[in-house]
């Protein structure tokens, strides 16, 4: 049933391929992916899966079905794009169409990698190989707020046993580190306007509370957790000079490498906002954008993606896609994997940096940065936390590219991006396979899963009645 997966991805990969370069060419910020949602719905839709769209109060959030009974695999997929970062897919840097979005994080891969792979499961199940029901959650916003976190709490997981996801990357790695717990909030201060010249004693500035208190915050720092992070911008810091600002806002990312840590941060912030109120007379509404938990990845789950990785192998990178990366790579500064370098044991970092400094990953990389944090967030750490997950990346962008970039968006939407995205595919079904034709394995990783989570149980990270954040995203 492994070949017959792998066979099936193979068969199908001209229209995976469409499809994914139809998402990339769609290229639709978060929450308003509606055109690629509703591409990757209806591929499934007409492949007979039971299609459950706008979910979670959320129109471009569904979920698939197909098959019946436990156990029940759930496949990650996303397909939003990035502001600003429209590009061609050439190694040099040129928009698509000037100052429109981007697939700067390869989720239009993403997206379709995992679509693949629960329809080659689908297969396995149509030909008797495996029972079970192979799940796939189209998964809107990555970028922009914990969309999964909403999925989660409406009980979209409660019937979950496994659940595997993958991620654009330059290594053919299995992903080990976690990623920062975070609150997203936007702190509004409203004051009393008065022009700023003639009556200056009548107004209270909503501004000078959002100085003062991003002053307090920068004061904070000093006392917070090393690996914490705090960082601020101004969205709104008045209109005209001359006059006092009655309305301002300050919007805060609080970082830690721990849920409770992120909470425990965030209490000090607020008490930091309410001094700014008294201060300056003027009051203070927060608008609590996101809130998201640090990765927790399980090691049954690992174990199955290693071994199906090795199964599979890694992408193929031909001549034309070589002469692209390295001419790609041009682009690139030269301390590129730097960061990278700093995670691997001194005693292998020859042999490392010999794989590494070639322009594109043709081997399965050991995993590293066990135990550490990568310096960013997800909403995919929400689902681990809720139920068994793993993770891993493919090699779909030329080694060292920044995340975020027109690089990734250029690899992201031609043959280099397209054949890590097969691999991906095979990969995840493959693993899912495992698991249905093997329930004393689900027994494990759900084992693992309760004993690492009996004392500290998932509760949403969200106020109550909390809403996606549809309010801010016409600003
Ligand atoms: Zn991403």
């Amino acid at each position: 049933m492994f070949k017959q997966a792998i066979k099936w991805v193979k068969a199908n990969q001209d229209l995976l391929i469409d499809i994914s370069d139809q998402i990339w060419g769609f290229a639709e910020l978060g929450l308003k992916e509606f055109k690629s949602s509703k591409l990757l719905a209806n591929t499934l839709d007409e492949a007979g899966f039971a299609v459950k769209m706008g979910v979670a109060d959320m129109p471009t959030a569904f979920f698939a079905d197909y098959g019946e009974g436990k156990p029940v695999i759930g496949i990650l997929g996303e397909y939003d794009a990035l502001p600003g970062l429209s590009q061609k897919a050439q190694s040099s840097r040129e928009a698509l169409i000037e100052g429109a979005p981007g697939h700067g994080c390869g989720h239009n891969l993403l997206g379709v990698g995992s679509l693949g792979a629960v329809l080659a499961v689908k297969e396995a199940i149509d030909l008797g190989s495996v029972k079970g029901t192979i799940r796939y959650y189209g998964c809107p916003a990555e970028e922009t707020f914990n969309a999964k976190g909403y999925m989660i709490r409406e009980g979209l997981f409660d019937d979950v046993d496994i659940s595997m996801t993958w991620h654009p990357g330059f290594l053919n790695m299995l992903t080990l580190m976690s990623a920062l717990s975070m609150n997203s909030v936007v702190f509004k201060f409203h004051g009393r306007t008065a022009h700023a010249a003639g009556d200056p004693q009548n107004g209270r500035s909503a501004l000078d509370a959002v100085e003062l208190m991003n002053i307090g915050a920068n004061f904070m720092r000093e006392h917070m957790i090393s690996d914490a992070r705090l960082h601020y911008i101004i969205t709104n810091g008045g209109e005209a000079p001359n006059v006092v600002p009655a309305e301002a806002e300050v919007h805060y990312f609080v970082r830690a490498p721990k849920r409770h840590q992120v909470e425990a941060l965030y209490k000090r912030l607020i008490k930091i906002a309410e001094g700014a109120t008294m201060m300056t007379e003027t009051s203070m509404e927060i608008d609590f954008l996101s809130g998201t938990y640090n990765t927790w990845y399980n090691q049954v789950v690992d174990e199955v993606i290693s071994k199906s990785m090795k199964t599979v192998g890694t992408p193929r990178f031909n001549k034309d896609d070589k002469a692209f990366a390295n001419e790609l790579k041009k682009s690139l500064p030269e301390n590129s994997m730097e960061g990278y370098y700093r995670l691997i044991p001194p005693d292998m970092l020859e042999i490392a940096k010999a794989i590494l400094s070639q322009p594109l990953n043709k081997s399965i990389i050991p995993p590293i940065g066990k135990g550490k944090v990568m310096p960013g967030s997800t909403d995919v750490a929400d689902v681990s936390w809720k139920v068994p997950l793993g993770e891993f990346t493919t090699a779909c962008e030329i080694m060292g590219s920044p995340g975020h970039s027109w690089q990734i968006v250029a690899t992201s939407g031609m043959s280099i991006g397209h054949k890590g995205m097969l691999t991906a595919a095979k990969i995840l079904a493959l693993s899912s396979l495992e698991f249905m034709g093997n329930p004393e394995l689900v027994k494990k990783a759900r084992e693992e899963h309760e004993n690492s989570h009996k004392d500290d149980p998932y509760k949403t990270p969200f106020p109550e009645g909390l809403k996606p954040p549809f309010r801010r995203l016409n600003n």
